[in-house]
């Protein structure tokens, strides 16, 4: 029955009763106590049937739905399909929700998602294998208590998640994952782990054979250069037709000799690892050797103006930090015409810790070029580069040195008007 029916049916009921009840009541003389008595009667009922119904709505398990009729009718009704409306929806949402679980639980990956707490709400089955979340007991367990790695806990602290951390796993210390944490909602994070052995053991295989094959170029390398500036030196009149073809393989060995030297110290320093010999480094005295070494290179050709702090000292690889600076300081000789000025700059940096900065007012870089400055044998002019004697890989081994330090390079630069290199360490290197 429609609404609107089952109110006028009600309400006909109800004026039907009241006419009848006064009729009776004028008959024994007493209408309003009837009246009274027939509206207590319909109270009483309304309230029972609102009783069972608030017992139906409150544990429908256990008590049946009330039968209804009259207005109850499509107010029951109503009830019933908003009911029925809300079985099927979450019906369908655990049924995604299953299938969301299903599909994350089946991923390679440790997927884990933590509270505002940094505790273990829900993880998948690759979390069990790599990070050793058990199947119930992990639940509510902070995640820095299930991987206990101090590194990881500075990480998860930081809020910085910008770059992914490699640590070994908490479940087997040959097993290297790379973690990410990705925030989302209301303080919620998402902890994802890969296992990254394999690709490890291929870096590190790649670095391997770059390392032996420029090892083994170095010796035949040597003597090749050697007999070659010896033939040079002679000055034999037999050897005089071939002194341009001598002198074109000389360069040429040099140049490979320095490939090979290049190569051979960036497989050393790509590691990431901290170098294994740390000391207390004079940089000032180091840079004041670099600054007679680059008027040599640079012949009177360039104003090179040092501006150090004399009394700033750095832990760190001492030769690494030189292989580093020098590379800079010579890229702003080649890079720079004649009569162009050079500063170099040793000071303790606006974030607390020391900073090596080379400017120079040379041919400068496009912008386009910079985020790729640093790769292997990226280089912007490469005829340039060979002729001033590059091998390209210069900024690559500045980099590496530098974030085996822990610090950072900044690349400024503009064409036509210089270049600025930035390295700067953060302040608990300082000495
Ligand atoms: P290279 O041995 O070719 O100099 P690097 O890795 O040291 O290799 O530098 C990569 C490229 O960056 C260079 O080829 C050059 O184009 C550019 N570059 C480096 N330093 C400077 C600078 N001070 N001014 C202009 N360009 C530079």
């Amino acid at each position: 029955m429609r609404t609107r029916d089952a109110w006028r049916r009600e309400l006909l009921l109800l004026a039907a009763a009241a006419v009848l009840l006064f009729a009776v009541g004028l008959l024994s003389g007493r209408p309003l106590l009837f009246l009274l008595i027939g509206s207590i009667v319909l109270l009483a009922r309304h309230l029972y049937r609102l009783w069972r119904v608030t017992r139906w709505l409150e544990q429908p398990k256990h008590h049946p739905a009330p039968g209804a009729s009259g207005v109850w009718q499509p107010l029951i009704r109503e009830i019933r399909t908003l009911r029925a409306r809300g079985r099927k929806r979450k019906r369908k949402l655990s049924r995604m929700l299953a299938g969301f679980q299903e599909s994350t639980g089946a991923l390679p990956d440790a997927t884990v998602v933590l509270d505002d707490q940094g505790r273990v709400e829900w993880w998948n089955r690759a979390a069990r294998g790599l990070l050793g979340l058990e199947r119930k007991r992990s639940r509510g367990r902070r995640i820095d208590t299930v991987i206990g790695d101090p590194v990881f806990r500075d990480y998860l602290a930081s809020t910085d998640y910008d770059r992914p951390l490699k640590i070994p796993s908490p479940m087997d210390p040959s097993v290297s994952l790379e973690v990410r944490i990705v925030p989302y909602g209301k303080g919620k994070r998402l902890l994802q782990a890969r296992d990254i052995t394999r690709l490890q053991q291929l870096e590190t295989v790649r670095r391997d054979f770059v390392a032996n094959v420029s090892h083994e170029i170095r010796t035949p390398l040597t003597v090749i250069r050697g007999y070659l500036e010896t033939m040079e030196q002679a000055g034999d009149a037999d050897l005089a037709r071939w002194e341009p073809a001598i002198g074109q393989m000389l360069q040429q060995s040099r140049r490979m000799q320095q490939i090979v030297e290049d190569l051979l110290l960036l497989s050393r320093v790509e590691s990431g690892d901290e170098a294994a010999v740390q000391e207390e480094v004079d940089v000032p005295a180091m840079l004041q050797r670099l600054v007679t070494a680059a008027r040599e290179l640079s012949g009177g050709r360039h104003r090179i103006e040092p501006v150090l702090d004399g009394r700033l000292r750095l832990h760190g690889n001492a030769a690494e930090l030189e292989s580093a600076f020098s590379n800079l300081v010579f890229n702003a000789i080649r890079y720079t015409p004649d009569g162009g000025n050079i500063r170099l700059r040793w000071w303790l940096g606006e974030e607390g810790g020391p900073c090596f900065e080379v400017r120079d007012d040379g041919i400068g870089i496009d912008p386009e070029h910079l985020p790729r400055l640093t790769e292997r044998f990226y280089r912007v002019d490469v005829g340039r580069s060979r002729s001033s004697g590059g091998t390209g890989l210069g900024l690559a081994i500045v980099k590496h040195v530098v974030s085996r330090h822990q610090g950072n390079l900044r690349i400024e630069s503009e064409p036509g008007r210089g270049s600025t290199f930035t390295c700067c360490f953060p302040g608990q290197r300082m000495c």
